[in-house]
């Protein structure tokens, strides 16, 4: 195979976590893991090398049981797709739980046609984006009180001020407020996306009263953020990011808040663990993430991937 070109087949799947030491990937996007799988295939054929598998949601499911990752916590974070993540978890009622929300780069689309983009990124309207913000929040809620055995977490919802900017930052943080108030309200976890925004969600969270779990999906702060963590017991998930080379304080983090207060997520179809970033994620990549966890604590994986598996426990009933 060709170094020039990227590789687009799926890694190598990691030695299987043992029975009892099964763990869940708690922030994670299968529906769109799919779609990638059928632009891997394409690619191979196209170059003339062997197809790839193309999963279906239950073969995604299955590689990743293979392997000791025993179910999901799906996040479904667009209007159309608040639905996609609870009919998966209707139909895999074992496998699947679902998160929702609108994501916050999304929150400053419904309704506002005409608000600028951050520089050099157009802006791009998608039909269900004549919602009103406050017309698609109300779907939030209507299908989270629906659905309250698939649905165990609002999110992901935050901040994001590398995709929106200044412009837009105030209906950023107002979206992300109406996510904490209803999180609180159903009892829900809530899962964070924090992106260049650490003091703005940290601020916000503090200002509204945080909801008792509150999770900090895939992240991204360093050592003081964590010992803020610490103080509020707010929880850390950690994508594949955290096995970056240059990463080493996510993972110190983990040390930080003690792994009561870690989970491990693929947040896939993006953010492949070492020694594969680059590659398709799929849910059944969590044990190489657990693994450099566990050779950065020093601690044996088994260990790591019980303690993470017990917080999610704690944190979704799951
Ligand atoms: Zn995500």
């Amino acid at each position: 195979m060709s170094k020039k070109h990227r590789d687009r087949s799926w890694a190598p799947a990691p030695v299987s976590l043992p029975a009892d030491a099964q763990v869940i990937d708690n922030h994670t996007h299968v529906a769109s893991v799919v779609p990638f799988s059928e632009t891997m295939n394409h690619e191979a054929v196209s170059k003339g090398q062997p197809q790839v598998p193309v999963y279906s949601v239950r073969e995604l499911l299955d590689q990743a049981a293979a392997v000791g990752v025993e179910g999901v916590i799906d996040c479904g974070c667009e209007l159309p797709h608040l639905m996609t993540a609870v009919d998966m978890a209707i139909e895999h009622p074992d496998r699947v739980h679902a998160a929702i929300a609108i994501h916050p780069n999304e929150s400053v689309l419904h309704g506002h046609r005409g608000v600028p983009g951050p520089d050099g990124l157009p802006v791009r309207y998608k039909p269900w984006h004549d919602v009103p913000f406050d017309e698609a929040m109300a779907e939030v809620a209507r299908i989270a009180r629906a659905h309250p055995r698939q649905v165990v977490a609002i999110g992901e919802t935050g901040m994001d001020l590398f995709r929106t900017g200044e412009s837009a930052k105030e209906l950023q943080r107002q979206a992300f407020r109406d996510h904490i108030a209803l999180a609180k309200e159903l009892g829900l976890a809530l899962q964070i996306h924090d992106r260049d925004a650490h003091r703005e969600v940290i601020d916000t969270l503090l200002a509204d009263g945080a909801p008792e779990r509150t999770v900090f999906h895939s992240y991204s702060g360093d050592t003081d953020m964590a010992q803020i963590a610490k103080e509020h017991g707010w929880y850390l998930s950690m994508s594949g990011a955290s096995s970056y080379k240059g990463n080493e304080s996510i993972r110190e983090s983990a040390r930080i808040v003690g792994l009561d207060h870690v989970m491990v997520e693929t947040d896939a179809p993006y953010l492949t663990p070492m020694p594969y970033r680059g590659r398709t994620n799929a849910p059944y990549m969590i044990p190489y993430t657990l693994q450099a966890l566990a050779d950065h604590l020093d601690m044996p994986l088994v260990d790591v991937a019980r303690a993470t598996r017990e917080t999610t426990k704690r944190v979704y009933g799951v």
